[in-house]
């Protein structure tokens, strides 16, 4: 490619983006394609020549667009939301044109900069002291697994990547079931075992660790000849919101000597709201927390940040130099791939610089205050109503809900036909989860360009759509 047909593809790839994005409102929310249907369009073998771009672009137009499910779309109310500012996609056009390799300092010098520079911003914005510092990861399941790497190997006496795990004491390390899969999968990476991660009981309306029950814990665990060596808070669990008392948490865990990592990847954007900060009190005590701004904040996927304490031990666990990565002449220079897993680093910090100048911290905050009383106003809305139960309270802008089955229909089979017929609607897109062994609808706002009547909207569909279900199966089965 030429770098005239680089310009106009470029410039109508642009364009694209900015119709597709003003265009959102008018497209079902989640695809509403069957397994298999794109596939049945992609050519079985790659061509052995060349195909005009014509061609390419047509289809990705005709063939994939018809199969996204449109997370930038305001009336997103799934999972939680992965919003891209749209000043977030222009830096990344950017870095996607520059494609450097941020590494090193040397390999990029204003990415690594500019990195240390936008990490401490958003360390002031959340109100963390400044005896944090930290570094962009790709995604809060690496600066997990980054922590937990940690934990084992000051536990491990730094011998862990040495002597492996079967030489030693088995590692245990501490949390409640609210936590994210990220952590199971850090404790299986990392070589700890599932085994010995100890589910500590929670309970309350937050669902919060039993922190006594953590010290006896860790107490019998020592006595058994077992390694405690950290424990995983969560503030804004994915499937209700659970949120542990971090100060609390943080005074058994470090009375034991273990290490203490917040997970605080929703939730933590909220933090730049003073209000909030309550949440999550005593996390100044921690030795490390992530918070990802590609969820609520709107810096474009991928983009997660962990702060921590003492940058040493994350170095000492995770840098490796063999001589083709030594930088040699320049003392004190920071090369952000000895604080991550991966290697190879994109440049992630522009994104963060684009979306913290062009919006401002008060503009952020306005949004996430929004969303915030909006989902609470739709809780009220819908508690109101006689046929709907709100089960689990909302926690900033997240709560559960369920609609009372007619009689003798099956309630699980009603909730999960509420939530089939909801998302094949399309205006709306909500998804469920299951507390205490019963399946819930969770709703969170939290999109970008989401307003006051898209809330509104998911009112009316929710209970339109709810009322208008046959009342029975039977025949429909
Ligand atoms: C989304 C989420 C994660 C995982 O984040 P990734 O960046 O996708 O790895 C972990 N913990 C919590 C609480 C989350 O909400």
């Amino acid at each position: 490619m030429d770098w005239e047909e680089f310009r106009r593809w470029s410039e109508k790839a642009a364009g694209w983006g900015a119709d597709y994005r003003a265009s959102l409102r008018d497209r079902p929310v989640r695809a509403q394609t069957a397994p298999g249907e794109i596939a049945a369009h992609i050519a079985d073998s790659p061509p052995e020549s060349g195909e005009p771009m014509e061609d390419i672009f047509e289809d990705f137009e005709d063939i994939l667009v018809p199969g996204m499910t449109h997370w930038q779309h305001p009336r997103f109310f799934a999972y939680f939301p992965a919003n891209a500012a749209p000043v977030s996609v222009i830096a990344e056009y950017l870095v996607s044109a520059i494609a450097a390799q941020c590494m090193l300092w040397q390999t990029s010098p204003s990415a690594t900069e500019l990195e240390t520079k936008v990490v401490d911003w958003l360390r002031q914005a959340l109100g963390l002291p400044d005896s944090f510092t930290g570094v962009v990861q790709d995604s809060a399941s690496t600066a997990t697994l980054a922590a937990v790497l940690v934990m084992r190997e000051r536990a491990l006496g730094w011998r862990g990547n040495s002597q492996g795990l079967a030489a030693n004491k088995a590692v245990r390390i501490y949390c409640t079931d609210q936590v994210h899969t990220s952590i199971d999968r850090a404790i299986w990476i990392s070589g700890v075992g599932s085994e010995n991660l100890v589910r500590v009981p929670s309970g309350g309306p937050n669902s919060a660790m039993d922190t006594q029950a953590l010290a006896a814990a860790i107490e019998r665990d020592r006595a058994a000849g077992l390694l405690p060596a950290g424990v995983i808070p969560c503030v804004g669990g994915t499937s209700i919101g659970g949120c542990d008392d971090i100060a609390a948490v943080v005074e058994v865990a470090h009375a034991q000597g273990l290490y203490v990592h917040v997970d605080a990847a929703w939730a933590g954007s909220a933090m730049i709201c003073p209000e909030f900060r309550t949440l999550w009190q005593g996390v100044e005590q921690a030795d490390s927390v992530v918070f990802n701004p590609h969820k609520w904040l709107g810096a474009q996927f991928d983009c997660s940040v962990q702060f921590v304490r003492e940058p040493e031990a994350l170095v000492r666990t995770l840098a490796i130099q063999p001589e083709y990565l030594r930088t040699h002449g320049h003392d004190g220079i920071i090369n952000y791939s000895e604080w991550s897993v991966p290697l190879g680093r994109r440049f992630r910090a522009l994104k963060l610089w684009f979306l913290l100048r062009y919006h401002g911290l008060e503009g952020l905050r306005t949004m996430i205050r929004n969303h915030v009383s909006w989902s609470q106003n739709l809780a009220k809305r819908l508690a109101a109503e006689p046929d709907f139960e709100i089960v689990t309270q909302p926690f900033l802008s997240l709560f559960s809900f369920d609609h009372k089955a007619p009689v003798g229909v099956d309630q699980e089979e009603h909730t999960q036909r509420l939530i089939a017929a909801i998302n094949n609607d399309g205006r709306i897109y909500l998804t469920q989860t299951r507390v205490e062994g019963r399946l819930l609808i969770r709703f969170q706002a939290g999109q970008f360009e989401a307003t006051a009547e898209d809330i509104d909207t998911a009112f009316d569909v929710i209970v339109e759509i709810a009322r208008s279900l046959p009342q029975s199966y039977g025949a429909a089965l």
